[in-house]
């Protein structure tokens, strides 16, 4: 593992983390944060920890294939989902787990948001499924949040929250404050008649284009 990189994650994750509770994306220490270092290894936010006062060094490093960890500190529960999204998914470096309002609201309906937001089909890629209720922590959420995320950037967990994952943690964040949006306006739309459907040509030029093309040329 190369140590630098390493470092630098703890101290993405930690940032990140300190922004997502200032956000109000989660309450208490709920939620979790992580990034990936290499093939093998990630960085995550640790266990039941008060993010206002996390320091860079608390991430813990965890083995993705073992889910043996370094240090003191146990990882988040949810680790092992973080860990198996990783290993499907080798375009992702960062992953933002939330439980924020208004994903939760529509996790606990069981209702996929269909595609309905500009912002929502070009990040997260179309519309947003929920993964099945289990066991937090457990193979079988890994397994069903896994499912719920291919082809896209964001899920919904049944009764739980939502997770957005990301070629960077910071692309991560970005689709966590548009999933919790996106499900404010879902659920907003139903009580005037609900929203219009974006077009699947519509969603894959946006997505396209955001994955591509977007931001300044290099
Ligand atoms: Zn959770």
């Amino acid at each position: 593992m190369n140590r630098e990189k390493a470092k630098l994650m703890q101290i993405e994750v930690c940032s990140t983390a300190k922004s997502m509770y200032n956000s109000g994306l989660v309450a208490g220490t709920w939620g979790n944060i992580s990034a990936r270092i290499d093939e093998d290894y990630m960085v995550i936010t640790p266990s039941g920890m008060d993010y206002e006062r996390l320091y860079a060094e608390q991430m813990v490093i965890v083995n993705m294939n073992t889910l043996e960890y370094e240090g003191s500190l146990k990882p988040s529960i949810e680790a092992v989902v973080h860990a198996a999204v990783y290993k499907d998914r080798p375009e992702v470096n960062g992953i933002m787990h939330t439980h924020s309002t208004y994903a939760l609201t529509v996790a606990a309906a069981r209702k996929p948001i269909p595609p309905i937001c500009d912002d929502q089909v070009q990040i997260l890629g179309g519309d947003v499924k929920v993964a099945a209720y289990t066991m937090p922590g457990t193979k079988e959420m890994a397994e069903s949040v896994v499912d719920a995320l291919k082809g896209r950037m964001g899920a919904l967990i049944a009764n739980h929250g939502a997770i957005t994952v990301g070629r960077t943690l910071k692309e991560a964040y970005t689709g966590s404050q548009v999933l919790e949006k996106t499900a404010m306006v879902y659920i907003n739309c139903q009580s005037i008649g609900g929203a219009v459907e974006i077009s699947q040509e519509d969603i894959d030029f946006f997505h396209d284009f955001f994955l591509h093309k977007y931001g300044q040329k290099k």
